[in-house]
């Protein structure tokens, strides 16, 4: 993860040990490096403008301690520039006052959200809570069986149409769910709605009515964090088409780049709330910014 960027700022930092203080001419040559070690990390431009001028702000500002080094202070101002850009704070869960929470995730086929799914009610429920999948991704045909397997694995149910009633209504099954958490005391509901390989209208349509129907209290957009720079255009789509709370980045594990990472938050607007970071089911966790900026400058 971010194995790139790390480096590239490692090398960053090195340049600067040995020097007395920093000169204006220090604080451009580094900040030149630091936007080419975040473009060459696939975070977007305008992203990559925003860090550097803070950093360079940052560095000529009298806000460091005298006692740090000239390396040892641009090491603080980026780490603190990178937990902002990640979101700053940690996003939790926003519990609904009247159960059921309604977790609806969206997001491309591929992404990830079925395997977040059963890793999310897996996570919920460690922490004493009762949730119940929904297979509201009717599109595919083995998409319900899927999540059935994912249920299994998690130790909670799924909630799908019935077998031989035909394809089913995506928004009929998810208003039911909401009926059938309350009767059965499931204090949260997860949806797992169709995707595509693209975006593309009828899936923000049959999200959207989803969304309508059932008014979540989260509405979760997975994305794939692999897909560099495509991240940020489907999550902009995504955020036109559906509307979202917050983001769950997936695949982190495989993301040696971390541009997805670096730049969603600032592009959308949104936090980052989980992060997936590999196949199985205890691969997951709350995003939490400051600790993945530590990682990144490890
Ligand atoms: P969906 O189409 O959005 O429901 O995506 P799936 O949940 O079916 O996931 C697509 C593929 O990505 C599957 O092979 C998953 O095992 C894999 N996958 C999901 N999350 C992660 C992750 O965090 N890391 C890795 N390495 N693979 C993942």
């Amino acid at each position: 993860m971010f194995e790139t960027l790390s480096d590239r700022l490692t090398s960053v930092f090195s340049s600067l040990r040995g020097k007395g203080r920093l000169s204006e001419e220090d604080i451009n040559a580094t900040a030149r490096e630091i936007r080419l070690a975040l473009l060459e990390a696939d975070v977007a431009l305008p992203v990559v403008r925003e860090f550097i001028s803070r950093v360079k702000e940052r560095a000529r500002g009298e806000e460091v301690s005298k006692a740090l080094n000239p390396a040892q202070q641009v090491i603080k101002i980026v780490n603190g520039e990178l937990v902002e850009i990640l979101g700053g704070e940690t996003r939790q869960v926003r519990f609904a006052k009247n159960p059921p929470t309604v977790i609806m995730l969206a997001g491309l086929q591929g992404a990830g959200k079925t395997t977040l799914a059963g890793k999310l009610a897996k996570w919920l429920a460690a922490d004493r809570n009762t949730p119940l999948l929904v297979a509201a991704d009717l599109q595919r045909p083995n998409a319900v069986t899927q999540l059935q397997v994912v249920g299994e694995r998690a130790g909670t149910p799924v909630f799908a149409p019935e077998p031989g009633n035909g394809v089913g209504d995506p928004v009929q099954v998810a208003r039911e769910s909401v009926e059938h958490a309350r009767r059965n005391n499931h204090n949260v509901v997860i949806i797992d709605t169709a995707g595509r390989l693209g975006v593309d209208s009828e899936m923000m349509q049959q999200a959207a009515d989803i969304r309508d129907a059932v008014s979540p209290d989260e509405i979760l957009f997975v994305v794939d964090a692999m897909i560099g720079q495509d991240a940020v255009n489907t999550a902009q789509a995504f955020l036109d088409g559906v509307g979202y709370d917050a983001v769950a980045l997936t695949k982190l594990d495989g993301d040696a780049r971390g541009g997805a990472a670096l730049s969603i938050r600032h592009i959308t607007g949104r936090p980052i709330m989980f992060a997936s970071t590999g196949e199985k089911l205890e691969d997951f966790d709350l995003f939490h910014p400051d600790r993945m900026a530590s990682r990144i400058l490890d």
